[in-house]
């Protein structure tokens, strides 16, 4: 069954998107933690880190590109970048995605 994320990539539910190549999609997190918060996301169906490849390097490359241009885009100097990789550390969308959140301070080590 496809998830959420394939959903949106696929346009078949709607979502604020950002930022799109052949590969990859930026889309603003529906229930924002900072005052900038976007997902990118592989175009490919991977589930997580775990579920990932060799063949997925560069892929998995760009994502952290796109990271950086979403970022940029928002006029952000200093951000974070984050995936949860498993449903015990918070994972509730099975498909691979880099929250890219910034705009105000953080905490280290996240709670
Ligand atoms: P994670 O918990 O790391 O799997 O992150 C999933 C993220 O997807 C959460 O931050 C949710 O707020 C976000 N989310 C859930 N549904 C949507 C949606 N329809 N559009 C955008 N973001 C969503």
């Amino acid at each position: 069954m496809a998830t959420l994320f394939e959903k949106i990539i696929a346009r078949q539910i709607p979502a604020t998107i950002v930022y799109e190549d052949d590969e990859t999609l930026a889309f603003r997190d529906i229930h924002p933690a900072a005052p900038v918060h976007i997902l990118v996301v592989p175009k490919k169906p991977i589930e997580n880190i775990t579920a990932a490849s060799a063949e997925d390097i560069n892929l998995l490359g760009k994502c952290l590109l796109v990271c950086r241009t979403v970022a940029e885009m928002e006029g952000l100097t200093d951000y974070r970048v984050v995936t949860n990789n498993g449903a015990g550390v918070g994972q509730s969308v099975f498909h691979l995605h880099f929250h890219v959140l910034g705009g105000r301070s953080f905490m280290w080590p996240p709670g």
